[in-house]
């Protein structure tokens, strides 16, 4: 199964698009069977990734997968349990794959095969449910094929149908694709927000959820990950390790891990890196400009006054710059070796 779809998994923040999805998924008062009148046939639920997407998308399935339709999902119902299980006959989820078929969100593709899937399960009647539902997780990631393909169905779902997609962004999608969803746009939550779920209801210690509503940069799905996966705070710490000695390194050495990290990592690590070098030297001119109490980094303070000491204002202005304009590079796909070059080349050379 997967963790971030269950029928009652909590989501924290976002209010007024949980409002707004319980209301639809709530049926109108009175008939019998029930009419859903507010419901649309597709929705796309866009924003950062780990900002909570596919945890909204997975209630407002398990509310319509439920057996008692009033809106969420009871949590206990047969229905409720094999959707949290991962095994409900009417629930979809497709994923982007590899060439090998294996999930992968952030290096695949969506398949004009999958779109096919799609398709055929869309044709048959809810099988225990009163719809039948497909989460397509990365819409940003669709092939021409697969879009093409499911433009008919997107325009006119067959009856009993919701379709549910997530994505980062909307800009790589097919527009006649978008415009057929309503669209509902998750920002990021506030830091106390996130301190106070980390603290109350991930029994985070004060301190981490401290430095973790910091880092999380609003992403409450990322910050729960690092609580829970002690390999993505590794790779934060060697992300900082890195930063700290590629301040210190010749141009040729900058070029060579340039390379290596494009031939090692995925579009979305590298993505992952450049965010994490823009917090991380936003850190570095917050000090400089004797802004200290807003960095994010609290716990690397020695580190990043070290640097801030060690650095140019000026080329730490000039390469926030640099850091913003590539992360809409590598959003418009636009190749990671040379945007990662160019960063290197421009980083702050620390005295
Ligand atoms: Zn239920």
């Amino acid at each position: 199964m997967d963790a971030e779809l269950s029928a009652n998994r909590p989501l924290v923040g976002h209010d007024w698009a949980v409002a707004h999805l319980i209301d639809v998924a709530t049926p109108d008062p009175g008939p019998e069977p029930p009419v859903w009148s507010r419901l649309r046939h597709a929705y796309l639920l866009t924003g950062a990734r780990h900002i909570g997407r596919s945890t909204l998308a997975g209630q407002l399935a398990g509310a319509l997968l439920c057996r008692e339709p009033t809106g969420t999902a009871c949590g206990a119902c047969a229905d409720c349990i094999s959707f949290t299980g991962g095994n409900h006959p009417d629930f979809l989820l497709v994923d982007p794959t590899t060439t090998d078929g294996e999930p992968d969100r952030d290096g695949g593709v969506l398949r004009a095969e999958q779109a096919d899937a799609i398709l055929h399960f869309t044709v048959m009647k809810p099988f225990q449910s009163r719809f039948r539902v497909v989460l397509i997780r990365e819409l940003q990631r669709a092939t021409p094929a697969f879009a093409n393909h499911l433009l008919k169905t997107f325009e006119e779902p067959p009856a009993a149908t919701l379709l549910l997609a997530t994505a980062t962004d909307t800009s790589t999608i097919l527009p006649t694709l978008v415009s057929r969803c309503q669209t509902l746009k998750l920002r990021p939550s506030s830091r106390a927000t996130l301190r106070t779920a980390l603290q109350t209801r991930w029994e985070a210690e004060p301190e981490r959820a401290d430095l973790l509503s910091r880092l999380a940069q609003g992403r409450m799905g990322w910050a729960v990950l690092q609580l829970e996966d002690a390999r993505m705070w590794q790779r934060r710490n060697r992300n900082r390790a890195l930063a700290t000695d590629l301040a210190a390194s010749s141009i040729p050495e900058r070029l060579a891990q340039a390379d290596a990290l494009a031939v090692h990592s995925s579009p979305a690590q590298l993505q992952e890196q450049v965010g994490f070098w823009l917090w991380w030297w936003r850190d570095v001119w917050l000090i400089q400009h004797n802004l200290a109490d807003s960095c994010v980094n609290v716990d690397c303070e020695d580190e990043l006054e070290s640097l801030a000491a060690r650095v140019r204002a000026a080329d730490v202005t000039a390469f926030l710059q640099r850091l913003e304009r590539a992360i809409q590079q590598m959003r418009a796909n636009v190749n990671g070796r040379l945007v990662m070059t160019s960063l290197m080349i421009h980083m702050p050379m620390a005295a």
